[in-house]
Formats: structure tokens, C-alpha cells, sequence
């Protein structure tokens, strides 16, 4: 089974660049089954408010169940204080799968990680060359799995490829995904390196081609195992495992409050923030 692990879906409403103005489903669907795609995972595209972006995306992945499958976004800081719910109703009510979170917008807290342990969810997390953050979260949180896209970066940075293909070996907890990756042979190292168990197929889309970036998977030349493994067995294995609807029933709300010092972004720099008084409370 091929699993596209990343992909956008509906609209954006902002309208500054390809990436939150719109990300149509149907195309994608189009190119996804002409290059074999069985199942792809899909969330937002960058939103001001992702509780209507996770709605839309619902919408969408009800009009295609047997295609797709949905991952709640969630916007670290903006959503301080109600991930759980946001992620409560995804997981029960939509059969979500995971979580997506985008550095570019807030990296991970405490409060992220821990409704991602909460529910079992694996998280997809761009953190934007950034990849010292890994170094953090990973031994924080061993239970939860990260998914780190573009191998660190979708801007090329090669550094940050380097660095999460050390992570990919030292950390049993994170694994990688290849869209977008453009340096060929990072793809070669982190397989070589870190074993096909730890890379996951995915494209991007609708804005990269899901059979281009397909294409680089079997142009890995890896043996058949393996690359059934990349292409879709890792996230078979990591997506069958999640509870969803009245299996999740029972998944207990975390009570705690979240300090100050707790809430500010894994890498963030805390002196810049704004002081704790000046911030509203809120609990959990
Ligand atoms: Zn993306």
C-alpha cells in the first residue's frame, strides 16, 4: 500500500502566497491515483483559526474516506489552552489520526506534545532548519512519535538535512518524511544511516506532484521490503496503532496548568516574550 504522508487541503484565508490561499483536493486526487497513491494523510494550509481549518479539512476527507485520512493543525501559541479539545474533537469526532504543527508559525510546547501523548497521535512537525528543536523533544517526549518533513527543511538547508539524519539514527521516536527534498543523496544517507523504518513517503501536495515525489522513493533502487516500507508500510504501522472515535473515548484530559516558562515554544527565545503578567490566563 502506498500512504502519501503530507499533503494541504482546502483553502487558506489569508492570500499571500500559494501555501494559505489554497490547496484544492480534486487535482491532487487526480495525480495521486494515475501514480498509484492508495491513501494520503491531509491537514490545513496555513490558517489564522484552525479550529475552521480542521473543519474544512473534516468536510473534505468525509467526501473521500477511503483516500484520505486527517491530521488536526494546531498553531502552538495562537491555541495555547485548548489543544486538547481541538485535538479531542478531531480523534473522536472526525477519526483524525494525528497532529500537524508548523514551526514557521510556533514550534511545539509542552501542552502540544502532551495531548499528542494524551491520544497516542503521531506528530508531524515542520520545524524550518530548526532541527536543534529535535534534540529537545525527542528525549522529552520518547513516547510520542515526531515526524520531521523535508528531512528539516523544505528551504534546502542541508545543514538541518545533516542534523535530523543524526537525530533519525539516535532517536527510536523520530522518524523523517521526503517531500520536497531536493539534495538526492540526503534521501540515500538517511536510508543508509538511519534504515528504511525511519523515512516516510511524502509528497506535499497539491503543490508538489505526488508521483515526482513518489518517483524519488523508487528511485532509491532499494530492495522490494524497504521500499514498501517508505513508501507506506512505516505509516500503515504508525497511523493503525492511533485510537479513533469511541476507542478514544476514554482518553483522560490532562489536568494541569501550564506556566509561564512551560508555554513558550521549544528553541524560542524566552527574553523576547512578552512578561508572564502581560498574558492572559488559562488553564487547560
Ligand atoms: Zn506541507
Amino acid at each position: 500500500m502506498v500512504i502519501d504522508c503530507h499533503c494541504h487541503a482546502g483553502k487558506g484565508d489569508y492570500m499571500t502566497a500559494p501555501w494559505n490561499t489554497d490547496a484544492p483536493i480534486e487535482p491532487y486526487l487526480r495525480r495521486a491515483r494515475a501514480a498509484g497513491i492508495d491513501k494520503t494523510v491531509v491537514f490545513g494550509p496555513f490558517h489564522s483559526d484552525y479550529t475552521k481549518a480542521n473543519a474544512q479539512v473534516a468536510r473534505i476527507v468525509a467526501k473521500y474516506p477511503r483516500r484520505l485520512i486527517g491530521f488536526a493543525f494546531v498553531h502552538a501559541a495562537r491555541d495555547a489552552g485548548r489543544i486538547f479539545a481541538m485535538v479531542e474533537r478531531a480523534v473522536k469526532e472526525w477519526h483524525f489520526r494525528g497532529i500537524k504543527l508548523h514551526g514557521y508559525q510556533a514550534m511545539p510546547t509542552r501542552e502540544v506534545c502532551e495531548v499528542a501523548r494524551a491520544f497516542s497521535l503521531p506528530l508531524l512537525a515542520d520545524v524550518v532548519g530548526r532541527a536543534e528543536v529535535v534534540d529537545m523533544l525527542a528525549p522529552q517526549y520518547p513516547d510520542v512519535t515526531f515526524i520531521i518533513p523535508h528531512l528539516g527543511s523544505f528551504a534546502d538547508d542541508w545543514r538541518a538535512h545533516q542534523r535530523v539524519i543524526d537525530q533519525l539514527v539516535r532517536y527510536p521516536n523520530v522518524y523523517a518524511d521526503t517531500s520536497a527534498v531536493r539534495r538526492f543523496d540526503y534521501l540515500v544517507e538517511a536510508v543508509k544511516r538511519a534504515g528504511a523504518r525511519k523515512i516516510l513517503y511524502g509528497s506535499d501536495g497539491p503543490w508538489l506532484h505526488p508521483g515526482l515525489e513518489l518517483h524519488k522513493i523508487r528511485l532509491l533502487g532499494l530492495p522490494p521490503a524497504e521500499e514498501a516500507l517508505i513508501a507506506g508500510g512505516n505509516a500503515l504501522r504508525l497511523l493503525r496503532e492511533v485510537k479513533v472515535g469511541e476507542a478514544a473515548a476514554d482518553v483522560p484530559r490532562p489536568a494541569r496548568r501550564y506556566s509561564y516558562e512551560e508555554r513558550c515554544p521549544v528553541g524560542s527565545a524566552i527574553e523576547t516574550r512578552l512578561p508572564p503578567a502581560a498574558e492572559a490566563e488559562y488553564e487547560l
